[in-house]
């Protein structure tokens, strides 16, 4: 992220001598598309496939086993099923090579990870050196090259040959000795639920490495008096990674003002042909000066972020300085480019919607990730769910259909009517996760949730909208939710899986809880209870 970073910096200059020419629209046109393709772009991450043997077998053996290998990672490549590609490496089978393997996926910075299967038995103490040095996520693979026994020929030789059974439980053995994180999967490598969980896993792996790539800029702090928003920002950097700072508002408000007419009338032109206009009965010219405000906000808030290279940022309505609006559209529409956001000073959210972005990024049909919070519950038996919105900013990437920009005096704060994108989210399943800092440790919980549409349309409402009901049901989600120390924030999408972030949670070394079809009441504060005692100090 901090060599896209500095493309979007050189990219920017590119425009600042904007004028009105069709040439120079066209290239502020290019710089906010590719504004919005450098922040989801991940480096050209690769994951190691690392076979492990012995020297035991000898050399016809050892060519099978390379072969075959081989085969299975072409196989996996070709399959479509995984979202980045396998490197082949030759067998590893002594305690230097594996050592130096090791070593070399952690100085690669294009490796996001190590996949590991033990064709034939790889006596597991030649690992213990290279696995206790290795930093970076591992999956173990537990499966084997021929899917059938072959009943007709098999002999010993057949079977020291294809003893991934027997291999890799005394591999899997040093990981639990040596109390280590990994991504065990079992089953036939060319079956495509096996290759999707590989691909899944992937995901998460990439949200481990770039995890540290995250740097949140905070230009408000925590609402006062909250307390679920806030956290221990130290504690954040060293578990996860993420940089935490300050900027005074006025700064980036400062970067707002020196945006010219010129830029911000292309990006309004662009406005009025994607959204819909609701006027409502407002003034049309006031009504585009208000929307104009927000277009100043979303490019000098855009060209500040990446001047200074930052991917999340956290806003607070009583905090705005020489801001003339909440940054509402604006906002709405950089997350959708893929920066994270928090509201109220709630930098964890904002860092765990760049997380959940950046681990979704370059998905075939993804429906979304946003910020969200929980609002009004509809209690009507059958019907039952939460409504979610915010005051301003909820991503678009979620939306379903029609986006439409309004206007509204918002209750809180003491600014202009801003303006912001309403819509209604998708159907179907998603996670809502979040994150809170118990005093000693992080806790993510992670929540399944149905998504719905609301039962009516809501005109009144100037604000976009999800409505889900959680799993198992509204109120055992809620009550665990609650019980967990659940914030009223959460970090949403419907791209990835609670086992996903599970996962993420895992190798960060903190505590996760899942809210799931299978949680009862009585079952999760046990679970509680005793991760209370695992986690503690
Ligand atoms: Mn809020």
């Amino acid at each position: 992220m901090a060599g896209n970073g500095r493309v979007m910096k050189l990219n920017r200059k590119s425009v600042i001598s904007y004028n009105r020419s069709k040439v120079k629209v066209a290239r502020l046109k290019q710089f906010m598309k590719e504004g919005e393709d450098k922040m989801l772009e991940t480096k050209n991450y690769q994951f190691w496939f690392c076979t492990g043997s012995q020297d035991l077998y000898g050399d016809e053996c050892l060519a099978h086993v390379a072969e075959h290998s081989q085969k299975i990672v072409e196989e996996l490549n070709a399959s479509g099923n995984l979202p980045y590609e396998v490197v082949w490496k030759p067998t590893l089978i002594t305690n230097e090579l594996i050592r130096k393997t090791f070593n070399e996926a952690n100085m690669d910075e294009n490796c996001a990870g190590v996949i590991t299967w033990m064709h034939t038995f790889s006596p597991a103490k030649s690992w213990i050196l290279g696995l206790q040095e290795y930093r970076k996520p591992l999956l173990h693979l537990h499966t084997q090259f021929n899917r059938e026994i072959p009943y007709d020929m098999i002999d010993m030789d057949f079977m020291n040959e294809n003893q991934a059974a027997h291999g890799d439980r005394e591999y899997g053995h040093i990981f639990s000795r040596l109390g280590m994180e990994r991504k065990v999967v079992m089953g036939y490598w060319a079956d495509a639920d096996v290759q999707e969980k590989i691909g899944s896993w992937m995901r998460t792996a990439v949200g481990v490495i770039e995890s540290s790539h995250i740097r949140v800029m905070r230009i408000a702090d925590n609402m006062r008096n909250v307390a679920v928003t806030e956290g221990d920002k130290v504690e954040a950097q060293i578990k996860f990674g993420w940089e935490v700072d300050a900027y005074p508002v006025n700064e980036i408000a400062a970067a707002v003002e020196e945006v010219s007419k010129g830029d911000i009338d292309v990006l309004v032109e662009e406005y009025y042909d994607k959204y819909e206009i609701l006027l409502e009965g407002r003034d049309e010219k006031e009504f585009r000066e208000h929307v104009a405000v927000q277009a100043g906000i979303e490019i000098g808030f855009e060209r500040f972020l990446a001047e200074k290279n930052y991917q999340a940022i956290v806003t607070h309505f009583g905090d705005l300085g020489s801001l003339k609006q909440l940054p509402g559209l604006a906002i709405q529409r950089l997350m959708e480019k893929g920066y994270g956001f928090g509201g109220e000073g709630d930098w964890k959210t904002a860092a765990m919607v760049r997380l959940m972005k950046i681990m979704t990024a370059g998905m075939k049909d993804a429906k979304g990730t946003s910020f969200m919070e929980d609002y009004t519950y509809n209690l009507v038996p059958g019907k039952e769910g939460i409504l979610q919105a915010h005051m301003l900013e909820v991503c678009p990437s979620i939306a379903d259909g029609k986006i439409s920009i309004k206007e509204q005096p918002l209750s809180m704060g003491d600014r202009e009517d801003p303006a912001r994108l309403v819509f209604t989210a998708k159907e179907g399943p998603a996670i809502a996760t979040s994150l809170i800092d118990l005093g000693d440790r992080f806790r993510l919980i992670i929540n399944e949730v149905d998504c719905k549409k609301a039962e009516k349309p809501m005109p009144k409402l100037p604000v976009a909208t999800a409505f889900w009901t959680p799993k198992p049901n509204l109120q055992t989600g809620a009550e665990a939710w609650i019980l967990a120390g659940g914030a009223h924030h959460t970090a949403f999408s419907y791209d990835l899986s609670a086992q996903q972030m599970g996962d993420w949670a895992a190798s960060m070394g903190i505590e996760a809880v899942y809210i799931d079809k299978d949680t009862t009441i009585r079952q999760f504060k046990n679970e509680l209870l005793w991760n209370s005692v695992a986690y503690r100090k």
